[in-house]
């Protein structure tokens, strides 16, 4: 993929940060694309733009207003508590009902206009909350809808690489096995301007659920928390 070019859908979260450093060793050049889709904090912007800065990746940030309007989930209505606890069988209130799917698709459109044909997302199917678009058969699919719908096809005989695709190199990893692979790519430095924190602050709050799942991760690993070490300005 040297003489690719890669598009990285970047949240400025632990995992789209640790996605960016891996298209930075894949690819020839990497561009991100960030969607302010009127969460409840500016802080997932900032850290966003920050890294990106940081690496020199050219990052285009597209307002989305139609999960606003949607309403209905807690990672945009400020009137909803984050549930730390979801119900058997159900979806906790921080899933936005295919928020990757719509993600991806704009990326695409995107990509398109660029000629990138390389799209990298961190999303992951192990550790997490059970939301069903980020599991590997919906990113499969979901590429191949891409692919024919922008007429990035080729004929069944050609088994050179494929025209267009949907990487998801976290898909498989636990939040352990992920910090260990991003001290192996270097991007501990950035993940210490990464965002995480539903309640969006800074030191990051250390309760909600995924400033837990981000240090448990960490524990795991046995590596400190780059983020954690800045707020205590070490
Ligand atoms: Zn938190």
């Amino acid at each position: 993929m040297k003489t690719r070019v890669g598009l990285v859908v970047f949240s400025g979260g632990q995992d789209s940060t640790t996605c960016l450093h891996w298209a930075l060793r894949e690819f020839q050049s990497v561009r991100a694309i960030f969607f302010d889709y009127a969460q409840r904090h500016v802080s997932e912007r900032q850290a966003a733009e920050t890294i990106a800065a940081r690496l020199h990746v050219p990052i285009k940030v597209f307002r989305l207003d139609f999960f606003r309007e949607l309403g209905g989930n807690a990672l945009i209505d400020s009137e909803m508590d984050i549930s730390a606890t979801t119900p058997e069988g159900d979806l906790p209130n921080t899933f936005v009902p295919g928020r990757n799917l719509i993600f991806l698709t704009y990326a695409a459109s995107y990509a398109y206009t660029l000629g990138i044909r390389d799209l990298i997302t961190g999303v992951c199917q192990t550790d997490y909350s059970g939301y069903p678009d980020c599991r590997e058969a919906t990113m499969q699919s979901l590429e191949k809808a891409l692919s024919l719908g922008l007429g990035w096809t080729r004929p069944e005989s050609d088994d050179s690489e494929r025209p267009f695709a949907v990487h998801t190199p976290l898909m498989f990893k636990t939040k352990a096995e992920s910090v260990l692979w991003a001290r192996e790519l270097g991007a501990l430095e950035s993940l210490a301007f990464s965002h995480t924190c539903y309640e969006g602050s800074f030191p990051p709050c250390g309760v909600c659920p995924a400033c837990l799942l981000r240090s448990r991760g960490f524990a795991e690993a046995g590596i400190p928390d780059p983020l954690v070490l800045r707020a205590q300005g070490l």
